[in-house]
This record gives C-alpha cells, structure tokens and sequence, in this order.
C-alpha cells in the first residue's frame, strides 16, 4: 500500500458585513472572511492538503481566482471537486487534521456540526476528521482580528 501525507495553509482578510463560512457551515458573526469564492479557509486547506498529497499542485491551480466560475461559490463544491480529483487518481482517504486560527469568535461550539457537514460533503466518517480552533493570543494580523488563518494535513493512500 501507498500512504502519501499532503498539507495544506490558507488566509483570508476578515471584514465586518461579510457572511463568516467555515468548515461548510455559517457562522452567526457581525465580520467574515473576505475572498473570490465563499472565502471558507476550511474547505481550502483541506483541498490543498487533499491535493498536495496526491502531487496534484493546489486549488488556485484548478480553481482560478480570475475565473468568473467561481466566484462567491460554496466552498464545498470545490472540495467535492478535489475528492472526486483524488479519488480518479486512486486514492482513498484515511483522516484530515485541521488547525484553525482565529481570534474570536470561539469556534468550539460550532465544530460538531462542521463535521458533520464535511464528513457528508467529502463522504468520509467524522471519526475521520479533526477541526481544531486555536487563537493567535492577540498577536499578529490573526490577533488583532485583521484576518482568518488554517492549516491542514491529509493522509491518503492506494
Ligand atoms: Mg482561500
């Protein structure tokens, strides 16, 4: 068996009236990221770990920020993509670890149904996926609220 690990790091500019998507879900915020598509820094990490590990280069790659195609789209279409992409190539997945980091809101209460919406999404087990939320402890731009930050790894295999 092929293991192959893929990792994957996203940030996006955080401005008040903009709707906060993350993790496939909305969140009840007066701010929200700022981006091309629905700016759900999530569902980027994960397609950039999911497609880093098959050696398939990364999402603006496949998905164009200049391409009109995309813009405001669901993040989560993008990810059902790059799962059909990996899956093509072979692979099965075996669990994704994400980080994300933000200065508030808390994301704690929300991570179950983020799991939830991604384990349907990306037709994997939640057993299968971790979110983490951490603060950047006020410093920096995540600390001082200015934007929103993830990192991911990806474990795939064949
Ligand atoms: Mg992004």
């Amino acid at each position: 068996m092929k293991i192959r690990v893929g990792q994957g790091y996203d940030v996006h500019r955080l401005e008040v009236g903009r709707p906060f998507w993350l993790g496939g879900i909305q969140i009840p915020c007066e701010f929200g990221p700022v981006g091309h598509s629905d700016a759900d820094v999530v569902c980027h990490v994960l397609c950039d770990a999911l497609l880093g590990a098959a050696n398939m280069r990364n999402i603006g790659y496949h998905f164009s920020d200049k391409d009109p195609r995309w813009k405001g789209v669901d993040s989560k279409v993008l990810l059902a993509e790059v799962l059909r992409m990996v899956r093509e190539a072979g692979y099965d997945i075996s669990n994704v670890d994400v980080t994300v980091v933000l200065q508030e809101p808390k994301l704690n209460p929300h991570i179950p149904a983020m799991k939830t919406c991604l384990a349907g999404v990306m037709n994997i087990p939640e057993d299968d996926i971790s979110i983490k939320a951490t603060t950047s402890e006020h410093i920096g731009f995540v600390g001082r609220g200015e934007g929103i930050a993830a990192h991911c790894v990806a474990l795939i295999y064949r």
